[in-house]
């Protein structure tokens, strides 16, 4: 093999990094508990339909980013872009019938085909809830709410920004729509090639281009909030005076429009400056027709997903692998007795490394490197344990070893 690099937007995630990873989502998993959320998973692959139906057809990750492919039997099948249409579809297919509300959190790997920045892999992990059948604003507030807590349990809050925005419900949607259009078409010569082809098919989506000549245009334009109906108004004032209640603070982006199609009402996102240009770190919003739109019976949704890539860029510390108590067989005849105390002692909760070779000082530099609390230097009926952080030394009968290791655990 010539090529040993991981495909173009992967990455391997040495054990280093991995351990940061895990933090952030047992962290998450650990909050999210607390709001009764459990965990699901969906497959990594699903039919095509399942994300071209539901993401919107005119959505950059449905014209540009899939994986997409034909498997043996030329059934159309995409690496999961995102985590929600994936619940949205086992729900249908498994808990339509099920009492609501249902609260669900689902962490893994995400794929996305896409030019290649800091911060943007093209495959990447996601942790992401979704909470169904709730319609009230209560849903929005606790969502957010949540979201901020899990930032907060990894200790990033101070250098993150919760920005709210309304979509507004698919009245004023629609009456905007026309307002917007209007405006748009007298700066056509302006706009990216994508963004007149949004500007037909869903023209708010414009808002939410990274071309710089499409941001100059959509600057100045017509805002959805300043053009809401009486029930979206309470709506979105609800949802605000339930996260000042909640201690959440926010800042109002009319701007924010969010990359998929089956957005209503509140869309979020938590920013940081700290990552460079991609300092989305969380984001969501409400989904109420999507499951309606699949298919399902009508039900609300709203949830988040949060990037773990990036939580990991910006937790301090990777928590500390754990340390083991090294054994070494002082000659190859202690070798078996060895390895059944490692596994005596592995059965009782400690972590333990065995010494395979060399010779003595060979095997204690070894344990040291591998961040060893203790070596336990055995010789047929005795045993010498070493400090590793003291140097001091203890010869310690067999019988009581168990015993005298409970503090390196
Ligand atoms: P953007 O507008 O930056 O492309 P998005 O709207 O496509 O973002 P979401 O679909 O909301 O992103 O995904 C939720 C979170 O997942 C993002 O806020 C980000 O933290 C993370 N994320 C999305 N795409 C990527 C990627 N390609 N690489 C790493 N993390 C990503
Ligand atoms: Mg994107």
């Amino acid at each position: 093999m010539s090529n040993l690099q991981p495909p173009r937007g992967t990455a391997d995630i040495l054990p280093q990094d991995q351990r940061r990873h895990r933090h952030v989502t047992d962290t998450a998993q650990a909050i999210a508990g607390r709001y009764g959320f459990e965990e699901m998973s969906t497959p990594i692959f699903e039919a095509t339909e399942v994300f071209k139906r539901t993401l919107g057809e005119t959505s950059d990750i449905v014209t540009k980013e899939m994986y997409v492919f034909d498997d043996k039997k030329g059934r159309s099948i995409t690496l999961r872009p995102e985590g929600t249409a994936g619940v949205a579809r086992a729900f249908i297919t498994h808990l339509r019938s099920e009492p609501l509300p249902l609260k669900f959190f689902y962490r893994g790997p995400m794929f996305r085909y896409e030019r290649m920045q800091k911060g943007r892999q093209r495959q990447f992990h996601q942790f992401g809830v979704e909470l169904l059948g709730v319609p009230q604003p209560l849903g929005d507030v606790e969502a957010i709410a949540m979201g901020a807590h899990i930032l907060e349990a990894l200790g990033v809050a101070d250098k993150v920004t919760l920005q709210i925005n309304t979509l507004g419900d698919a009245e004023c949607r629609e009456a905007y729509r026309e307002k917007l259009v209007t405006y748009l078409e007298g700066f056509r010569s302006d706009l990216s090639e994508d963004s007149l082809e949004r500007l037909g098919r869903n023209p708010l989506r414009i808002f939410d281009s990274k071309d710089e000549s499409d941001r100059a245009v959509v600057k100045n334009a017509p805002r959805l909030i300043d053009h809401l109906n009486q029930a979206s108004t309470d709506f979105f004032d609800a949802v605000k005076g339930g996260l000042d209640a909640a201690g959440v603070a926010y800042e109002i982006n009319p701007g924010l429009v969010r990359g998929l199609d089956y957005y209503g009402h509140t869309a979020f996102e938590f920013v940081t400056k700290t990552l460079g240009a991609q300092g989305t770190v969380l984001a969501g919003g409400r989904y109420d027709g999507l499951i309606q739109l699949m298919g399902g019976p009508p039900t609300p949704g709203i949830g988040w997903a949060a990037g773990v890539e990036r939580l990991a860029l910006m937790t301090a510390e990777a928590p500390p692998a754990p340390r083991p108590v090294t054994i070494i067989p002082r000659d190859p005849a202690a070798q078996t007795q060895a390895l059944v105390l490692a596994q005596q002692l592995r059965r009782g909760g400690l972590a333990v490394d065995l010494g395979y070779s060399g010779n003595l000082k060979k095997r204690l530099d070894r344990a040291n490197k591998a961040g060893a609390t203790a070596a336990v230097i055995l010789d047929g009926d005795s045993a010498t344990v070493r400090d590793m952080e003291t140097g001091e030394q203890t010869d310690v009968a067999l019988a009581g070893l168990e015993d005298h290791l409970q503090r390196y655990r």
